[in-house]
């Protein structure tokens, strides 16, 4: 900097100028804290700013020239103690605005500049050594050549500084420079996503002592400086470029943090709204409108959007507010309709497919990929870590890869994914309502089968949903007539209201258009009903009323009892309770009132009660099983199971073969009461779960 020209010189002493004025605390307090515990100035762009307009502004437009007459201004700032901050970073923060990462264009001139961006980590790489100036030894003369290293490869001296060979060459690590690095990949956060753009993202390289800070699934605001980088394809250069950024400072986003502007007028109209007396009624028919009937199913999404209270317990522990919620149906019944409707709706969501769309999965992974500089491991974040605070919608949920179910227990009790392979131990938070839609095991229901039986999650899972829906496609006249009827309008109204706009000459009048379309527009649009509900979750923390606790205790101890005579099953456990507190909570939330009410208690024991009665009936007694929905079998069916082993061990005694089968079966009919078929069906579970076999055939032996 000796020969530095004369500008440069004045702006190395403007920042000195400016340090002294803002920044001489910090600046003793990194003093004595570098290089171990701090190697970075943080400047707020504002004070920049007040400072010297014109000197903040050229900072964002020259990044990366201006930072190094900051970063020598600091070396050359006079300091309290007797230390050299050599090495120290100035990191410039809080920019005035941010650009959205779908935004990002060449001829707006971001290229080269310092930007800041918002969004979630979806994927970072572990934090590794990156070499910045390598030390060359020559094998031949001991002469040391250092090259620095730039991004891309790893380049090598063309020949020795000492004796002009070509080598051969050692690397001295010594000698040698390296920096932290960690590379991370931020993606648009969810609740800034309309009507179902695919979220884009922005990979980000981080150095030095900000790596390691963040984690997949935070919240992040990024400020860096925005460069391009020449696609390969092959060893070939191709004409397209990619973007990405040296991250200049990264900051952890507050957890609530809501990308959503509610004006007054906004809050006047939601408060006028949750007087209504049938406001109920108006946010369900504010779901899905085209999609006829499925009243319970949309008043249950609808409180799972407001969810419960999360609480907080003096010990430390939490119990979660958020309801999860699963919809399991015959094909073509309007479930995928009704999540990607809920996504439309929510503050903040994702919606996937069981399968995933990444190798996240629904939860989290540790891979080894390239998406850091080579080989290195990576944490990614699923989608229900994406949808932190949120809701995850998930079709297909009875798709789900294997590593996913295993991982789920953890994420939809603890609202956590713990992640520990290959020297990567994270644990990823999933605060997120999880709203699943799946198919029956054998792709329909079979109604003479507990349809806890034909669901194809393991009963582990299933029991941590709140509620369960089965969606039957069963022939009905008078119900098939209005939902013919129903699918017809919409289209009609879709059809009258294509016309009109693409042919103005149309004969039909506006009135007639709109008389048409206004049985399939929602009662309260989507952008209002997404507001009215951060509004209530901001603002409402209802607490319960001795009426609602007492309708709720009561449901309880009568369902238990209805199973405590005889041998009956258990046909309610405890987990239920909870679910009802959560729900009645969200009851309360939807009007927003700060007490859950006996309305409350009464309108989600009726839609707890009906779940239970489609999937928690054991279809050959009527009785409630909760058997089945708990471990996927019911008490009558296990009797049966045990009764027809010990029916087989008796008849192998018998019979040197092992059990006839034939035998089998007549004897299940006349000591056990069970029909051929069923008899069938039950050694066909037996021999499923290898507790009998056929040592040749028709003849069984238990294991
Ligand atoms: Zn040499």
């Amino acid at each position: 900097m000796a020969q530095a020209p004369q500008d440069s010189r004045d702006l190395t002493d403007r920042f000195i100028q400016f340090y002294r004025k803002y920044y001489s605390d910090e600046i003793g307090t990194l003093a004595q804290q570098y290089p171990n515990e701090k190697r970075s100035l943080y400047v707020d762009y504002d004070d920049l700013y007040a400072f010297d307009t014109e000197l903040a502004e050229d900072y964002r437009k020259k990044p990366d020239q201006i930072r190094e007459y900051a970063e020598e201004a600091l070396r050359l700032y006079d300091l309290p103690v007797d230390i050299k901050l050599g090495r120290a970073h100035v990191r410039l923060m809080n920019l005035p605005e941010t650009v959205d990462i779908r935004g990002i264009r060449v001829h707006d001139d971001h290229i080269g500049r310092m930007i800041a961006v918002q969004g979630i980590v979806r994927k970072a790489t572990d934090v590794r050594p990156k070499i910045t100036e390598a030390a060359f030894e020559c094998q031949r003369c001991g002469t040391m050549t250092y090259i620095p290293q730039a991004d891309s490869g790893f380049q090598e001296p063309h020949e020795c500084q000492g004796c002009e060979r070509q080598g051969p060459f050692h690397v001295d690590f010594d000698q040698s420079e390296f920096v932290d690095a960690q590379k991370v990949r931020v993606q648009e956060s969810p609740e800034g996503l309309r009507g179902g753009e695919t979220p884009q993202s922005i990979d980000i390289d981080l150095e030095d002592d900000v790596t390691g800070r963040v984690t997949a699934g935070d919240h992040v605001m990024v400020t860096g400086v925005l460069h391009i980088e020449q696609q390969t394809s092959g060893n070939e250069k191709t004409p397209i470029f990619d973007l990405y950024m040296d991250g200049v400072s990264v900051e952890i986003e507050d957890e609530e943090f809501e990308d959503m502007d509610i004006t007054d007028e906004d809050v006047a109209k939601i408060v006028d709204l949750s007087n209504d007396p049938d406001i109920y009624e108006q946010m369900v028919a504010s779901v899905a409108p085209s999609i006829y009937g499925y009243d319970q199913e949309k008043l249950a999404m609808i409180l799972q959007l407001f969810s419960g209270v999360t609480k907080h317990l003096p010990d430390g522990s939490r119990i979660r507010g958020d309801l999860h919620m699963l919809l399991i149906g015959d094909p073509g019944t309007g479930k995928s309709a009704m999540l990607q409707y809920i996504r439309n709706i929510a503050p903040r969501s994702v919606y996937t497919s069981g399968k995933g769309s990444s190798s996240a999965g629904l939860t989290a992974a540790a891979v080894r990929d390239d998406f850091g500089d080579g080989q290195q491991w990576t944490l990614e974040a699923g989608a229900l870590v994406l949808a932190d605070k949120g809701i995850a919608a998930v079709d297909e949920l009875d798709k789900m890869r294997s590593e996913d179910r295993s991982a789920m227990h953890e994420a939809l009790e603890q609202q956590s994914i713990s992640v520990s392979k290959a020297g990567i131990n994270a644990t990823l938070k999933s605060r997120c309502s999880l709203l699943g839609a799946a198919n029956p095991k054998y792709g329909r229901f079979d109604q003479y089968e507990p349809i806890g039986e034909q669901i194809d999650l393991e009963p582990a899972l299933i029991s941590r949903f709140d509620l369960i829906f089965t969606v039957t496609d069963n022939p009905d006249p008078e119900t098939d007539a209005e939902l013919a009827d129903h699918i017809i309008n919409t289209n009609y109204a879709g059809e009258l209201h294509t016309q009109k706009s693409k042919i103005p000459s149309s004969e039909f009048t506006d009135g007639e258009v709109e008389d048409a379309t206004e049985e399939v527009t929602p009662a309260i649009d989507a952008e209002l009903l997404r507001k009215y509900i951060a509004y209530a979750k901001r603002n409402c923390y209802p607490t319960m009323t001795e009426e609602a606790k007492e309708v709720i205790r009561d449901f309880y101890v009568n369902f238990r009892a209805k199973g405590a005579a005889d041998d009956a099953p258990v046909p309610v456990t405890a987990r239920k309770l909870e679910a009802l507190v959560r729900l009645s909570e969200a009851s309360a939330r939807l009007r927003l009132s700060d007490k859950v009410e006996h309305q409350d208690a009464v309108r989600v024991t009726d839609i707890v009660e009906s779940c239970l009665r489609d999937i928690g009936m054991d279809p050959e007694t009527g009785e409630f099983d909760a058997d089945i929905v708990e471990t996927g079998t019911s008490k009558n069916q296990r009797d049966r199971i045990k009764d027809l082993k010990h029916l087989i061990e008796e008849l192998e005694d018998e019979y040197e073969e092992g059990a006839p089968v034939e035998e089998v079966i007549k004897r299940a009919g006349s000591d056990l009461g069970l029909d051929e078929t069923k008899a069938e069906d039950e050694i066909e579970n037996l021999r499923r779960k290898g507790e009998v076999y056929e040592p040749r055939q028709n003849y069984l032996r238990t294991t």
